[in-house]
C-alpha cells in the first residue's frame, strides 16, 4: 500500500523541504521505496536532491500539468527520474509558477494531477509532495492527491493565524474534492530549546491545536548542520550522522512508519 503524503504549510521557510527530503530519505533508510515530488516553482527539493539548475529540466511536474491539461495521454514512466535505489523524482521548476495562470481554465483543475499520482502508487511506498508556499492550484493538486499532510510549524512566532487558514483550506478539499484526506500531524521545526520563547510557542501549539489536530512528539532542533544540508546536496544521514536534528528526523521517520 502506497501512501502519499504533502507537505505544505503556505507561510514560506518553515522547513518544509528540509522536511520532505529528510523524511523521504529516511523511509528509503528504512527500506521503503520512495518518488519525491517537487510541486514547487523554486525547485528547492530538486536541488537538494542534486540537480543545482531545475530551470534547465526539461519533463518535470510542469510538463505533467501541461499534457493532463492538453487532454493528452501521459506514459507511466513519464517524469520520473531514477536517482539511487528507492529513489525516484519528479522535478519541480520554475515552469510551475504559470500553472496558476495558464492553466487556470482547464476542467477540473484541482484534480489534474490525480490520475498521475495514482497510476504511480503501484510503484511506490511512499510518494513525498513538497508544496510551495501557497495555497493555489499546484498546492490544491498535491492536496488532492495526498492520503495526508504533514504541516511543518517554525517555532519561532505564534503561528496560529496562518495554520488556521491552511486548516480552512485543508477541511475544503476535504470536503470538496478528497474527502479522505488526514492531517498527518504539526511537526514542530528549528525549535531552539534554550529559549523560553520557542518552549511557550510548542505549549500553545499543543494547547491550541493538540486537541483537533494531531502534533508529532519529535521536534525538529533549530540546527545549523540542518541549514547547511540545503546547499550540499546531501541528506542529513549523510552530511551529519550524529547530530540532534538528524536524530529527530530518524524518530520523525519512524513516527510516521507507525502511523502505517
Ligand atoms: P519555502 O517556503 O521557501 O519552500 P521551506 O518551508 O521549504 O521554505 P526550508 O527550505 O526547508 O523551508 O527551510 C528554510 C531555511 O531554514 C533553509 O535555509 C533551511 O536550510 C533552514 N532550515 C531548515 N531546517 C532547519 C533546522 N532544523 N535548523 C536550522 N535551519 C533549518
Ligand atoms: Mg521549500
Amino acid at each position: 500500500m502506497c501512501k502519499v503524503i504533502a507537505i505544505a504549510n503556505q507561510k514560506g521557510g518553515v522547513g518544509k523541504t528540509t522536511t520532505a527530503m529528510n523524511l523521504g530519505m529516511g523511509l528509503v533508510k528504512e527500506g521503503k521505496k520512495v518518488l519525491m515530488m517537487d510541486a514547487d516553482p523554486q525547485g528547492s527539493l530538486t536541488i537538494s536532491l542534486g540537480f543545482r539548475e531545475p530551470d534547465k529540466l526539461t519533463d518535470t511536474l510542469f510538463d505533467i500539468f501541461r499534457l493532463e491539461a492538453a487532454g493528452e495521454e501521459i506514459q507511466p514512466e513519464y517524469g520520473i527520474r531514477h536517482l539511487q535505489d528507492n529513489v525516484d523524482l519528479i522535478a519541480g521548476n520554475i515552469d510551475l509558477s504559470s500553472v496558476e495562470i495558464s492553466l487556470s481554465a482547464a476542467i477540473s483543475r484541482e484534480t489534474m494531477l490525480r490520475g498521475v499520482v495514482n497510476e504511480l502508487r503501484d510503484h511506490y511506498d511512499y510518494i513525498i509532495i513538497d508544496c510551495m508556499p501557497s495555497l493555489g492550484t499546484v498546492t490544491l493538486n498535491a492536496l488532492t492527491c495526498a492520503d495526508t499532510v504533514l504541516i511543518p510549524v517554525q517555532a519561532a512566532y505564534l503561528p496560529v493565524k496562518g495554520l488556521r487558514q491552511l486548516i480552512k483550506t485543508i477541511n475544503l478539499v476535504k470536503r470538496s474534492l478528497n474527502p479522505d484526506l488526514e492531517i498527518e500531524g504539526i511537526l514542530l521545526t528549528m525549535v531552539d530549546a534554550r529559549t523560553n520563547y520557542a518552549k511557550d510557542i510548542v505549549a500553545q501549539v499543543h494547547e491550541v491545536y493538540g486537541k483537533s489536530i494531531p502534533v508529532f512528539e519529535i521536534e525538529i532542533p533549530l540546527s545549523v548542520r540542518a541549514a547547511e544540508t540545503s546547499a550540499v546536496a546531501q541528506s542529513i544521514y549523510e552530511y551529519d550522522p550524529k547530530g540532534k536534528a538528524t536524530l529527530a528526523y530518524t524518530t520523525l521517520t519512524k513516527e510516521v512508519l507507525a502511523h502505517g
